[in-house]
């Protein structure tokens, strides 16, 4: 049996690895180069304000999945939370996901949902071949839905032209007939009531778990341990020999202000002109809590420098190049998995982070018990 565990990255992958293998007798060592757990889930209390903060972004936990609903449970009470995001486009509000009320008040009309669904199928622009976002968004809701909520918002987030970018982003028609306007359509939603990092604290709390923060892996790391579980940077494991793999990466501006900044927790701001992508207003994410003073984010994209944190892989053809040089390398490599949003390039919401982490170390007890080998990814990167 393979005794002694490293895992690289205290984030969601990290932590649930760490439990799961932790329970069955492993003696597991986790590592972070930041000085605090969860990954880009952190949450921490801002001193001034005593507001909780997402500090990488806005995080709202959704999912379908009853097992993987019923786990983080198990370490957190989850609090009722229902993500309602807002629009500023030319100087207007919407809601979003743009619904009957954002097709009525843009149009100035009051349509009923079959008088919406026929309206927007005579503004939509049909196209015969659907080779970009753009050609996707012009033949499910017309030009002037298209300009006002999807033009520029890519253009910011991913600094591309939606001519450019891939019909596949946009797979399904952005667009309900009602008035909905739950951001998710999944059975469950929730916000921890401690936050994420009080969560993953908790999952880490196992007498056979050992925790270095502030702690950055280093290749000497690899001969102290039988196996180890990498969810940083795939590309850096291999020092980027084989190139970069491309990220967007995120500033947030934070400013305090008194009483209620925007009234909501996430305005998303589509226009070119205006230099941010969206506001997160945090006290919002905690609706069982009230106070005087609210602490807002103005969220930034750009492209992920060497010395910025990556937030969204990139995954275009030319990226996709890359990654498939780096699987081939990794698939030479014995004695690591590599594992989460970071190891394997993909993005992934919670949830499915830790389902992967969940299935990934079931497999792993498996093999290790029969002494077979354990595969460099359980979820393949491409
Ligand atoms: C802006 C934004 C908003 C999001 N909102 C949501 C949401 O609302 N709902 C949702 O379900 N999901 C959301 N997500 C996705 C969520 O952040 C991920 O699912 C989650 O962070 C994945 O966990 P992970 O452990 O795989 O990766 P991470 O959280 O990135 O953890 C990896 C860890 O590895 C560490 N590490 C990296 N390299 C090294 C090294 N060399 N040595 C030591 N440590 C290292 C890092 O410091 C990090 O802590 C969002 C993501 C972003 C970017």
């Amino acid at each position: 049996m393979k005794k002694r565990i490293l895992i690289v990255g205290a984030g969601f992958s990290g932590a649930v690895m760490a439990r799961e293998l932790a329970e069955q007798g492993y003696l597991v060592e986790v590592i972070d180069k930041r000085g605090h757990v969860a990954g880009n889930c952190h949450t921490e209390i801002d001193d001034e304000t005593g507001i909780m903060v997402h500090v990488h972004g806005p995080h709202i936990f959704h999912t379908d999945d009853q097992l993987v609903w019923d786990y983080i449970n198990s370490f957190a009470e989850m609090m009722p939370y229902t993500c309602q995001v807002k629009a500023t486009t030319g100087n207007k509000v919407y809601s979003l996901p743009i619904n009957l009320l954002t097709i009525n008040q843009f149009f100035n009309k009051s349509l009923s949902p079959i008088q919406a669904m026929n309206f927007i199928k005579s503004i939509s622009e049909p196209k015969e071949h659907i080779r970009s976002f753009e050609d996707q968004a012009l033949n499910f809701l017309g030009r002037e839905l298209y300009e006002a909520f999807f033009h520029g918002y890519p253009l910011k987030q991913w600094g591309l032209d939606p001519s450019v970018l891939p019909a596949s982003i946009l797979k399904r028609l952005p667009i309900r007939f009602n008035y909905n306007d739950n951001y998710f359509n999944h059975k469950h939603q929730g916000i921890p009531r401690e936050g994420y990092t009080k969560l993953v604290e908790k999952i880490l709390s196992h007498e056979r778990i050992k925790v270095n923060l502030n702690r950055n892996f280093v290749a000497t790391d690899i001969s102290d341990s039988d196996h180890i579980f990498y969810t940083g940077p795939l590309d850096e494991w291999f020092k980027h020999k084989g190139g970069r793999l491309g990220y967007r990466s995120l500033r947030f501006e934070a400013s305090r202000h008194t009483g209620d900044f925007q009234g909501c927790a996430v305005m998303s701001y589509p226009d070119v002109e205006v230099p941010f992508t969206r506001i997160t207003e945090h006290k919002h994410f905690t609706p069982w809590q009230s106070f005087n003073k609210t602490i807002v984010f103005h969220e930034y994209s750009h492209y992920c420098g060497h010395d910025d944190t990556p937030y969204y892989p990139i995954r275009l053809v030319e990226e996709k190049k890359i990654l498939s040089n780096y699987v081939e390398m990794a698939e030479q490599e014995e004695n690591v998995t590599f594992l989460g949003r970071l190891g394997t390039y993909r993005y992934l919401d919670m949830d499915v982070t830790i389902k992967e982490a969940l299935n990934a170390s079931r497999q792993f007890i498996d093999l290790d018990s029969k002494q077979q080998d354990v595969p460099v990814f359980f979820d393949r990167p491409l």
